[in-house]
């Protein structure tokens, strides 16, 4: 009998690094039967691979040019520099050489927060927006930060304000039990350790500037009206599991 784990199964479909993500919230296979088998097998590291999108278009708050471009070339520029990390990492351990350990090292944070952040970021939209906060999300906006509106007027100014290029980042954060709105500089800085990312908006030129220009605040209240909620809701419910 051909065991085949739920790790292996996605990433037979292209999957890739985002298969620890979904087999965390239990929807990328059925559960059952399979799982049980595969507790037995150890989680071995795995290639980052590029997800596939789920959806043909943004239109017309993200353009198609640019959402061809942020997925098929930026993005995958950072799962191959973070592959290429892990490599040089591995070469390094060979040799027992760590002369370049401080390179290697920045570029696994920068290329790997990059692959993480731009994976959150094709399921944190969905074409004219998808679902609403789930109840137990809801519950937990207010108490983090009043309303809804303000969870997202916070976000808004937050992501519009990221210095140079990064990230607007709702996140879990698990010590206080509160969701958090942070900036990410770069993919890398000014991270709350611990935290679970569950939305994020690029705030980097290539991801508004062929159709905003300069624009950004405009793309940014753009952007909340393709929230997918969906999404959002199964990270929380993972993340507070
Ligand atoms: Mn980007």
């Amino acid at each position: 009998m051909v065991r085949l784990s739920r790790r292996d199964a996605l990433r037979s479909i292209g999957l890739g690094g985002m298969s620890l993500a979904i087999a965390a919230t239990g929807c990328g296979t059925d559960e059952g039967e399979s799982e049980m088998e595969e507790t037995e097998t150890p989680a071995g590291p795995q290639t980052y691979a590029l997800p596939p999108l789920a959806y043909k278009s943004l239109e017309p708050v993200i353009d198609d040019a640019t959402l061809a471009l942020h997925h098929d070339k930026h993005h995958a520029g950072y799962v191959k520099g973070a592959n290429a990390a892990v490599e040089a990492l591995q070469q390094a351990r060979a040799a027992g050489d760590y002369q370049l350990i401080k390179n290697h090292e920045r570029a696994l944070a920068f290329h790997g927060s990059g692959h993480a952040l731009h994976t959150l970021y094709w399921t944190s939209m969905w074409p004219a927006g998808r679902g609403q906060p789930s109840a137990e999300m809801k519950a937990a906006v207010e108490d983090s930060f009043g309303s809804a509106e303000k969870m997202l007027a916070q976000f808004a100014a937050a992501t519009k304000a990221v210095e140079a290029s990064g990230w607007g980042v709702l996140a879990w954060e698990p010590l206080g039990k509160r969701l958090v709105v942070l900036q990410a500089e770069r993919h890398q800085d000014l991270t709350l350790w611990g935290c679970v990312p569950l939305m994020v908006c690029d705030v980097w030129e290539h991801a508004y500037y062929l159709k905003y220009q300069n624009r950004r605040a405009e793309y940014v209240d753009a952007w909340a009206k393709i929230i997918d909620w969906d999404s959002v809701n199964r990270r929380f419910a993972a993340a507070v599991a």
